[in-house]
């Protein structure tokens, strides 16, 4: 994959010249004041999660140089996202607003496209605005993370939980509207929020929901993080997964605290994985399954270790299935093949009657077996499981990332329906596929009633040209093949955007010229995130922007 860049000007907007940028650049820092605009003139460093780089793609899949910002802006209230907004209309530069930028595999801070400014949202507004603890709500800024949520609840001694994703540095907001998901029973987090305020492309303020309504004396309405939709159309899903407007407030339910039992259930053969969707099928359905589940291969298992992959095999390309078994068996899990993650909640009573249920229904596969983490040593990742799975935010997923040197990852999601037959479809492809382009195959399937994502991760060094190629030539024929059969992506990285929007291209398209029509009407200059989501402003579209 590569996007089209100035080869002779880099790291300014496009079509705009060195000079005409210094000078918007001037006028930007009048507003926001010098220290909150950091011109991208200095060479790039990756970091790591919790010091990632607003100046570039950490976690490159392209050269390291292809999606660049030409500068960083901080604004610290509504009123400046405004002006920037204006300043971004009046000049015709493209802006890219993030809350914290640490959704990494997916993009992290880079715009897509290069030379934009990135607006970083989170740095300065990072208030938590209220927590409800009667209403079991919080209103949020998009700098606040899911640790500084989790501290703030912890100081009040409120008994409320949040819901936080596998690794819990990044913006409760930001994931919302990126409509990632968590494991508590409030793990969808798109389903989850309630009530939005947004900065529109031409600068104007909106609020969604019951926000809407004006409350007494020019209070916030009493029920904006009570009742989601409120009336006439629905307008929340479309800032979600777009470009059509900056959040810059979100309200979010919070769950009241309970009891819960984290557990896993071991398999032993490989090929009973699409009998073990059917079981999970019935279960989930009937909501018997207190969250989510993780059905994972018994490989993530050794990467979670946190130990490089030359620990476990000396040889070149993927690991083989035999050195798997022999590295597996001197773990805790044993030489086991798939494994089950699951967690329940309720009074003590219940969660021992919903774990003989599921414990019964899962007996049907060979050699099932149940274990709690008072069985598995305490440097099991069952235990960072039972905190995600209680919504205490934590980074150990991030172990996995010693797998090869210099790691970063991608993710390939596809959703399937919770079926044998699907389940079995898109493993073969994904299987095939990774080993004709000789990279590890990591799969984690979260599991809902009628639908799973099938997630692969990729894990490659990046300081390889070639792995960085192997690994998006994989993305695009899985992109592709898993199309063609009816499955498509929930998520994925700014440069599969384009490919990802296009295969939802029933009816001639329409529901890409439905998002553009909505586009060119709110942001007629194109200036916010454009190719966003595979969205282009007119000012973009057809100029060999999609790639
Ligand atoms: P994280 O939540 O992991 O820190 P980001 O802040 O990068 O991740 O958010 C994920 C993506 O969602 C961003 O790349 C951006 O495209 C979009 N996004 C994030 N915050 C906002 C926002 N407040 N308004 C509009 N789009 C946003």
């Amino acid at each position: 994959a590569s996007v089209p860049r100035q080869s002779d000007v880099p790291r300014v907007p496009p079509d705009t010249t060195r000079a005409e940028f210094n000078q918007a650049i001037g006028e930007l820092q009048q507003i926001l004041g010098v220290d909150n605009v950091a011109i991208n003139d200095k060479p790039l460093v990756d970091g790591w999660y919790m010091e990632h780089p607003n100046t570039h793609d950490a976690f490159h899949i392209a050269p390291q140089e292809e999606l660049v910002s030409s500068a960083v802006v901080y604004p610290g209230s509504v009123e400046e996202v405004q002006s920037i907004v204006r300043w971004a209309n009046k000049h015709g530069i493209p802006v890219y607003p993030i809350s914290m930028g640490r959704n990494i595999g997916y993009g992290g801070t880079a715009p897509r496209v290069p030379g934009s400014v990135v607006i970083d949202l989170g740095r300065r507004m990072n208030r938590i605005l209220n927590i409800d603890a009667e209403n079991a709500s919080c209103l949020v800024e998009p700098g606040v993370s899911y640790f500084a949520l989790y501290e703030e609840i912890q100081r009040r001694k409120l008994p409320l939980w949040i819901d936080t994703p596998d690794v819990g540095g990044g913006s409760v907001l930001g994931n919302a509207i990126d409509r990632g998901v968590g494991y508590t029973p409030y793990g969808d987090h798109f389903a989850n929020h309630c009530g939005m305020e947004i900065v529109l492309p031409s600068g104007e303020l909106l609020r969604t929901g019951m926000g809407a309504l004006p409350g007494k004396d020019g209070a916030d309405n009493p029920t904006w993080q009570s009742f989601q939709p409120a009336y006439g159309p629905y307008s929340d899903g479309i800032f979600s997964q777009s470009n059509f407007g900056i959040v810059v407030r979100m309200g979010m339910w919070l769950m009241p605290e309970t009891n819960h039992q984290s557990y896993l259930i071991t398999f032993p053969r490989d090929e009973d994985f699409p009998d073990i969707i059917e079981v999970i099928r019935p279960l989930a359905q009937r909501r018997l399954l207190g969250n989510i589940p993780q059905l994972r291969h018994v490989v993530q298992e050794l990467a979670i270790t946190g130990r490089p992959k030359s620990d476990f095999y000396k040889g070149s390309g993927p690991i083989p299935r035999d050195a798997i078994r022999q590295s597996a068996a001197s773990l805790a899990i044993g030489d086991v093949s798939w494994i089950f993650y699951g967690t329940q909640y309720g009074d003590a009573a219940s969660i021992s009657t919903q774990l003989e249920l599921i414990r019964d229904a899962f007996s049907k596969i060979h050699g099932a077996k149940m274990r709690l983490p008072k069985d598995l040593p305490a440097d099991h990742c069952i235990h960072n499981r039972a905190n995600i799975c209680s919504g205490v935010p934590v980074l150990r997923d991030l172990d996995w990332l010693n797998w090869v040197p210099n790691a970063a990852h991608l993710f390939f999601s596809p959703i399937v329906p919770t079926r044998a037959r699907d389940a079995r479809a898109v493993h073969d492809i994904v299987a095939r596929l990774h080993a004709k382009y000789g990279l590890d195959l990591l799969p984690t399937l979260c599991v809902a009633g009628r639908e799973m994502h099938y997630i692969v991760n990729i894990v490659y060094d990046r300081s390889s040209v070639d792995e960085k190629r192997r690994s998006a030539a994989l993305m695009r024929e899985m992109i592709a093949e898993t199309a063609a059969e009816g499955y498509g992506e929930y998520r994925t990285h700014i440069l599969f955007q384009d490919m990802v929007a296009g295969t939802y291209n029933w009816g001639n398209n329409a529901l890409m010229r439905f998002n553009e029509t909505i586009k060119d009407a709110l942001d007629p200059n194109g200036i916010l995130a454009p190719g966003r989501n595979g969205i282009w402003p007119r000012r973009f579209r057809g100029k060999g922007w999609e790639i």
